[in-house]
């Protein structure tokens, strides 16, 4: 029997199995035949991004400034003075990510596809599709938005579900220190449309709610909105982002991390820096229910307390914010840019962290010169 199995060679996976891999005997299992492919990311991350994980992928690009667009084409910058988000090949990032976790000695079954999972007596058993049965303490489910183990395992569903689609536009774009975000329900209802240039290319794409049918339809206003209409479409990718709290992401003998434990920020979609912040936790987690020689629920409950209290709060009030915006309408969303649209918001942009949106939303709501004016739009997206 191994020690651990990790299900899923994504960024979840081998951040774990790279810091388990340390002291354990770690098999990764991933359908694909190569980690990082096909991409479902638009590769957006910040600095401690790179710094915590030690990965040095390829860096397209860096931005100190975004423009705000709202619906009725106003527009809000902010300039964080500094680069704050970086635009990385996140295919590569995946590869050196599983490569790195192989160095520490975790071996990688690639076309192995986990189709079954059940834990019983203390041994948690993945079948996988070419027939084999992979049996070991620990069971990792690090398989993504969809994940089989979470379904195994517990009834919990992500909150709130978005799907996304964006593509790789042949067109240089004249400024390319700024993210362009775009909102309003024409484009992106409930989430948010992008523009990010990159040399003589420019990704764009967008998000939206389950209930608002495929990204697609809103894939040429974009184009329209953007003035790409004509221009050579490089690749297209899509994919799906779970968001809100998972309650429990500790079960007998296995674990749950990355999307398929909701690890995302809700404000922004973004899901590696969470993954990199909670796997520290999780091989705590699994190293002391080796010590103690205890894998069941209980002896990994630590889990759970140890990334809520690195991310948890991020997670929570992140989708508490989402929520409510998605209540607002897009007349809504321009009285509030004409709320904010005041220096001293410019100024709190200036402390901007990517990977804490929701603090800088917050700093903004509480501040006495918008709390007033924005409370009713709060109690009205609160129901
Ligand atoms: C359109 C879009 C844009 C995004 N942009 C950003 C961004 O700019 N920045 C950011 O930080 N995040 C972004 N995200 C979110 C980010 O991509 C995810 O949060 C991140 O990929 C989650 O990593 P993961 O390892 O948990 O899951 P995944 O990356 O989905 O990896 C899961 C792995 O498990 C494998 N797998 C699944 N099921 C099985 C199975 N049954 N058996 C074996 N293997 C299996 C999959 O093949 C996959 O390789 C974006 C997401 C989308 C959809």
């Amino acid at each position: 029997m191994r020690d651990i199995v990790v299900v899923g060679g994504g960024p979840a996976g081998s951040a774990s199995a790279r810091l388990l891999a340390r002291d354990h005997e770690v098999t990764v299992l991933e359908e694909h035949p190569v980690s990082g492919l096909p991409l479902e990311c638009t590769g957006l991350v910040s600095p401690d991004v790179l710094e915590i994980s030690g990965i040095r992928p390829t860096v397209y690009n860096t931005f100190s400034k975004a423009d705000f667009h709202f619906p009725d084409g106003s527009v809000f910058s902010i300039d964080c003075g500094k680069p704050t988000a970086l635009l990385i090949d996140r295919t590569e990032f995946d590869t050196r990510l599983a490569q790195s976790a192989m160095d520490a000695g975790a071996e990688y079954v690639y076309s192995e596809r986990c189709s079954a999972y059940y834990a019983k007596d203390g041994v948690g058993r993945v079948l996988a599709d070419s027939g084999t049965t992979y049996e070991s303490r620990i069971v990792i489910g690090a398989d993504g938005h969809s994940s089989r183990v979470r379904r195994s395992v517990c009834n919990f569903m992500p909150e709130m579900q978005v799907r996304g689609l964006q593509a790789d536009i042949r067109k240089e774009m004249d400024v390319q220190d700024t993210i362009d975000i775009y909102m309003g329900s024409e484009l992106a209802p409930g989430f948010f449309a992008w523009s990010i240039p990159f040399g003589e290319f420019t990704r764009i794409g967008l998000c939206c709610e389950w209930s608002c049918g495929k990204p697609s339809q809103f894939l040429d206003p974009l184009m329209r909105k953007l003035g790409f209409e004509g221009c050579q479409i490089i690749s297209r990718n899509a994919g799906k982002i779970p968001l809100g709290h998972l309650k429990q992401t500790y079960f007998d003998n296995t674990l749950l991390i990355g999307d398929s434990a909701c690890h995302v920020k809700p404000i922004s979609g973004g899901g590696l820096c969470p993954i990199l912040k909670a796997a520290p936790h999780l091989a705590a987690a699994v190293d002391h229910a080796f010590a103690i020689g205890d894998f069941s629920a209980s002896a990994l409950s630590s889990y759970q307390s140890g990334w809520e209290a690195e991310i948890g709060a991020e997670l929570k009030r992140g989708y508490k914010l989402r929520s409510v915006y998605n209540n607002l309408s897009d007349k809504d969303l321009n009285k509030i840019r004409r709320i904010i649209d005041k220096p001293f918001v410019r100024g709190i942009a200036l402390t901007a962290d990517i990977d804490r949106p929701s603090e800088v939303c917050l700093k903004v709501m509480r501040h006495p010169l918008t709390l007033l004016r924005l409370f009713p739009f709060l109690v009205k997206g609160a129901f």
